[in-house]
């Protein structure tokens, strides 16, 4: 049996120097950097790379992010700078020409560029939340917004919990300034991301915190996700488990605060195989939820992914599995086979399934998940649907967007014709016009 080793994720070490929101900005890079699979580094040493984020307010300030920059470049040697002193690149050039990139102040988009190039990301399947494209490019209307790290579960094939420990949310006040910074800087779409977003705020007990507003946000998904809401952008949630609470999102989509769209990764159906990968929430009447789910809000998009050929998954599992798909009818279905990892408890498990099998099973379920998709992607023309503009063809005047029942990168997407005048990040209506197996096609009106 092949075991899959994990490459080492890169690290990077971060001084943040100045004023409270310039600490904002560091966390706000930082949770960018650990969303795309980056570790922190505690010393420069262990660190790939060291980001400086500056003050350059007083002289006394920019004498001490030179010396910051001086001391990481002596015991690292591969330094991205950025804060306010980033506006002075001249100064800091002279002094250090061996920086590796110089940015402004509130330039995410650039620091993030600059720790790509100096430490390329790594992508991996087994850790990442953010689909690998994603990490190269995410455009400016949508962003990843990362609620909490760490996981409270330990189901057996995954080695989470083992790299990142337990769950450690981020305060909901945190989350929403980042969000609104977001907002104000261009995104329409906020993409809300966790090992395990329906656990959020059990380590801070749910408790509430003061919002700048006025009144408090309560360390919870739903009050989280109606605050997010109120920002005007799109949420899209994701790394739902259906844990009983679950059901108090629906409403909020019917509100309009949150998209009619769940990511909930079953896994898998049958009882025994969520049994022994040992799955948090495994609720023998999730199916029951789902029609209640979708008699709330009938144009709920729910998307989820599956792990076929799991240790001692027998062919009755699996005909389970394929007639619980048939029975779920998910929007959008991701399958994949089971890959034993290194230090994951699955790995060492008797009743490996062969690899044959494996990819039968695999194909099985592709095939399925196809045909419903392009059935019910087909129920939809002749609708009209919002559709969020990724990027336009200047030449041919068409657009590609995305449906509110489409994530990028994992889901499908919208084609239009005769889209001449939008940009990336505008909001139309479109008539549907045609479909296939994944993607809808039509026009804006
Ligand atoms: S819920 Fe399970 S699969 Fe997800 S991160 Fe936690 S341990 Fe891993």
């Amino acid at each position: 049996m092949n075991v899959t080793t994990l490459p080492k994720p890169p690290r990077v070490g971060l001084v943040s120097l100045g004023c409270p929101k310039n600490l904002v900005d560091s966390e706000r890079i930082m949770t960018k950097l650990r969303a795309e699979g980056y570790d922190m580094s505690a010393d420069y040493a262990g660190a790939d790379v060291v980001l400086v984020n500056t003050c350059g307010f007083l002289d006394s300030a920019k004498e001490e992010s030179l010396e910051a920059i001086g001391e990481a470049i002596a015991d690292n040697g591969r330094v991205v700078v950025t804060g306010c002193f980033g506006k002075e690149a001249d100064v800091i050039r002279q002094r250090f020409p061996d920086v590796l990139a110089i940015t402004g102040a509130h330039e995410y988009e650039q620091v993030v560029a600059a720790v790509h190039e100096a430490a390329p990301p790594v992508p991996s399947p087994f850790v990442d939340l953010v689909p690998e494209a994603g990490l190269k490019l995410t455009p400016r209307h949508y962003s990843y917004l990362k609620i909490s790290e760490g996981c409270n579960h330990r189901c057996a094939f995954c080695i989470i919990p083992h790299l990142r420990g337990d769950l450690v949310s981020r305060r909901p006040d945190a989350i929403l300034r980042e969000a609104e910074k977001l907002v104000a800087a261009g995104t329409r779409e906020l993409l809300v991301i966790s090992q395990d977003t329906s656990a959020y705020g059990v380590d801070l007990r749910h408790k509430g915190f003061p919002l700048k507003s006025g009144g408090e946000v309560r360390a919870h998904m739903t009050d989280l996700a109606r605050e997010l809401g109120r920002l005007g952008a799109w949420v899209r949630l994701h790394y739902v488990y259906p844990y009983p609470h679950v059901d108090n999102v629906i409403p909020l989509m019917s509100e309009g605060f949150v998209l009619p769209y769940l990511d909930i990764p079953f896994q898998h159906a049958s009882p025994d195989v969520l049994r022994r990968m040992r799955r948090p929430a495994n609720d023998a009447k999730v199916l029951q939820r789902v029609r209640s789910w979708r008699e709330q809000v009938p144009d709920i998009a729910i998307r989820s992914t599956f792990v076929v050929g799991f240790p001692g998954e027998t062919q009755e599992d699996f005909a389970y599995l394929l007639a619980w798909l048939e029975e779920a009818r998910l929007d959008r279905v991701g399958a994949f086979k089971f890959e034993p990892v290194e230090g994951a408890p699955a790995t060492s498990m008797d009743q490996q399934v062969a690899e044959d099998v494996k990819q039968e099973r695999y194909e099985a379920v592709m095939a399925l998940s196809a045909r419903i998709s392009e059935e019910k992607l087909a129920a939809k023309v002749g609708s009209r649907i919002d559709v969020i503009i990724d990027a336009v063809d200047a030449e041919s005047g068409g657009a590609t967007g995305r449906s509110k029942a489409d994530a990028p990168e994992i889901d499908g997407e919208v084609h239009l014709r005769d889209a001449g005048g939008l940009a990336p990040g505008d909001i139309v209506s479109a008539r549907v016009e045609d479909s296939d197996e994944h993607d809808l096609y039509g026009v804006p009106n």
